[in-house]
Parts: C-alpha cells; sequence; structure tokens
C-alpha cells in the first residue's frame, strides 16, 4: 500500500525545518492547525502516527505488507492516543478515519514513489529536484 513516512532525507534545506518523527514511522498530512501555524511550525509539518512528534518531510513508499486496515488501525490508535476522540462525536470517528486516509491516498497518488514531499496549510508539494541522469 502506498503511504507516507517520516524521513530525514532534504531535511535542512528549508528554512525552518524540522523532524521530531521516528525515521519511517507513518505520518499524515491531515493537521488540525493551530493559530499561529507558520510561527509554531505547525504549517509545515506532517504528524507521526506513532512518536505523536512531527517532521516536515515525509516520503512516498509502497510497503506492500500494509493493508489500508492495518494502516486505519494505526491511524485510530493516533487519534485515540492523543485525546481527538474526546473531542468529537464517535458516530464521527470513523469519517475522521477516512479522511486521513483519503488525504493519504491522494497525495501518494500525486507523487512517484520515493518522491520527499512538503506541506503548507493543505497544500503538499515535493521536495524532491528533479536531476537529469
Ligand atoms: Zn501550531
Amino acid at each position: 500500500m502506498l503511504v507516507l513516512v517520516a524521513t530525514k532525507d532534504l531535511q535542512g534545506t528549508a528554512a525552518g525545518d524540522y523532524c521530531w518523527t521516528v525515521e519511517g514511522e507513518l505520518v499524515t498530512p491531515v493537521v488540525a492547525e493551530c493559530c499561529t501555524p507558520d510561527t509554531c511550525g505547525c504549517a509545515a509539518g506532517f504528524p507521526g502516527l506513532a512518536s505523536s512528534r512531527a517532521t516536515t518531510t515525509a516520503k512516498v513508499v509502497d510497503l506492500a505488507h500494509l493493508s489500508e486496515r492495518d494502516v486505519r488501525d494505526v491511524i485510530e490508535g493516533a487519534l485515540e492516543r492523543d485525546g481527538w476522540f474526546e473531542l468529537i462525536d464517535p458516530a464521527d470517528a470513523d469519517e475522521l478515519v477516512d479522511e486521513h486516509i483519503e488525504c493519504i491516498a491522494a497525495v501518494c497518488a500525486s507523487f512517484p514513489v520515493g518522491t520527499v514531499v512538503g506541506r503548507h496549510g493543505s497544500t503538499v508539494f515535493s521536495r524532491t529536484i528533479a536531476q537529469a541522469a
């Protein structure tokens, strides 16, 4: 399954880069930003679904051993652990997980495997510099 994982690749090549995640953990492009996202950095972060920390660099990878059910379980676990389900109607929990799955799929469908991506607000962009062979 195509997923986004935390990577240190290209870290430090953009102003304000940070990477507090665990290398290779699953990350999501879905973020609830604070009221000063550019100052605090959450405008550019991908939250890690294992560490609950974030990185400004994520990579599109194909992890064949993962099913959508596996990724849903990881997302549900992270949202539960981080307290998000306490803030919403329990009937909306599946919809929130769906949103993460759909956004991860949309990003992964937009870039070749191996692409390092960055995020600003709702925009995800390639940070990989194309090079001639
Ligand atoms: Zn913030």
